[in-house]
């Protein structure tokens, strides 16, 4: 491909392009005032830190981390922290920015705010993945706050992780501020039922859709790439309905059954790293061609860009439902409009991270825990009037799923930044 080609223009977009896009897409159907679309082109601010790091032999190496703030219009910045080696300042400020519209869909009192360290997790000890961590609240201490920008766990980064940052804060502060970060363990704070949010979430969004367009669960099938959290747990809450899930992935490859898999008998990716390629199925495929495989829904449930220009038109799958966030490039997406093929949103589809996150923040304001039935009773209920919006502004108008799901955020922000307005 050359440089001229727009296939390979769109695919090299990075995360804040793909997000500024979309935005424009959605303003497009909206009587949004110009000057407050521009706004929420940019992130408020980005902070931009060094973390120095005690290695295990004694030697110090330094580590950049960041944290996007992208608008706070609707309540305190909201989102992970993600550790990987391609964290970069565009990535946070994009990522921050689907935060904005995540928590605006889900009508939380919220913004967008996203951030990590550029570092691969697999290369630190356990201990010097607890020294950078509390380094790193402690350099982020004086821009987050309960009140203020609520970190959690998302690539990278888990309960411990946030255990870590949250009493590396605390101890800062004098008083065990529970409410700094979301996704803790339940013994610290955290909520039951937040581990598993993301992926029951896409279960959910993915069983109205398919009611949506009359199918019966039963008769399905579903491929899921990633067998993480949030593939794992959506796989196993399709399969408890009927769906039959034939194919699930790790990093390593893809397991097949025509006859559909016992997801709970494969362990997750953070159970057992390896499992899923070393399971014994009747069939074993690349990741690639999971993607391509002839089935009702595709959840790519992994990492960004994994639907490109390269293969989304050898993609057979009749509706995609985004576990992952921002899987599809802008010209996959453009690839499935022309097909008629419906795209999930991710901002919908796993925004039940960040809604079970609200549940904890508000636990540990009130320091009263949740039962598990209790979240998710409630998220069930979040999710399907969330559902339920998006639904009405898709059957009002000519648009993608992706753009109805953007119109009912890009409203509510729109709506109260004229409410409050511009000052000083
Ligand atoms: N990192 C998750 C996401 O992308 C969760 C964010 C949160 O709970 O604040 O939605």
């Amino acid at each position: 491909m050359t440089a001229a080609d727009p296939q390979s223009e769109s695919e090299s977009e990075s995360a804040v392009e793909t997000a500024r896009h979309q935005l424009e897409r959605a303003a497009a159907h909206l009587d949004v005032d110009e000057g407050i679309v521009d706004r929420l082109r940019h992130p408020t601010s980005v902070h931009r830190v060094t973390i120095p790091l005690e290695r295990d032999d004694g030697s110090r190496e330094m580590f950049t981390g960041y944290r996007a703030h992208h608008d706070s219009v609707r309540g305190p910045y909201k989102g992970g922290l993600r550790y990987h080696p391609e964290v970069s300042e565009e990535e946070c400020v994009g990522l921050s920015m689907w935060m904005t519209w995540k928590c605006a869909v889900m009508d939380l009192p919220f913004g967008g705010g996203k951030g990590g360290i550029v570092v691969n997790p697999k290369e630190l000890s356990g201990d010097e993945k607890e020294r950078l961590t509390r380094r790193f609240a402690e350099e982020l201490r004086p821009v987050i706050g309960p009140m203020t920008d609520i970190p959690a766990p998302d690539m990278g980064t888990d309960p411990q992780t946030m255990a870590w940052f949250m009493d590396a804060y605390s101890m800062q502060q004098g008083e065990t501020t529970p409410g700094v970060v979301t996704g803790k363990p339940p013994v610290v704070g955290g909520s039951y039922g937040r581990e598993e949010a993301p992926g029951r979430s896409v279960g959910i969004i993915t069983r109205e859709a398919m009611a949506y367009y009359d199918w019966d669960i039963e008769e399905t099938t579903v491929a899921v790439q990633g067998f993480g959290s949030v593939g794992a747990n959506a796989a196993r809450y399709l399969d408890d309905l009927g769906a039959s899930v034939v194919a699930v992935s790790d990093v390593d490859g893809a397991i097949y059954d025509p006859d559909g898999l016992d997801t709970t008998d494969v362990e997750d990716h953070d159970e057992s790293p390896g499992m899923v390629s070393g399971y014994d199925a009747p069939e074993t495929l690349t990741n690639e061609e999971l993607l391509e495989l002839d089935v009702d829904v595709l959840v790519p449930a992994a990492i960004g860009n994994v639907l490109t220009g390269e293969n989304a038109r050898d993609v057979e799958a009749d509706m995609i439902v985004e576990g992952a966030n921002g899987p599809t490039t802008t010209t996959a997406e453009r690839i499935f409009e022309e097909r008629e093929i419906p795209v999930i949103p991710d901002i919908i589809a796993n925004a039940g991270g960040v809604t079970v996150s609200y549940f904890e923040w508000l636990q540990d304001i009130n320091r009263r825990a949740w039962t598990l039935e209790r979240v998710n009773d409630e998220l069930e209920s979040e999710m399907c009037t969330a559902w339920e919006d998006v639904r009405t502004e898709y059957d009002a108008r000519d648009v993608t799923w992706r753009d109805a799901t953007y119109i009912v955020a890009l409203e509510r922000i729109a709506s109260a930044h004229e409410t409050r307005g511009l000052w000083p």
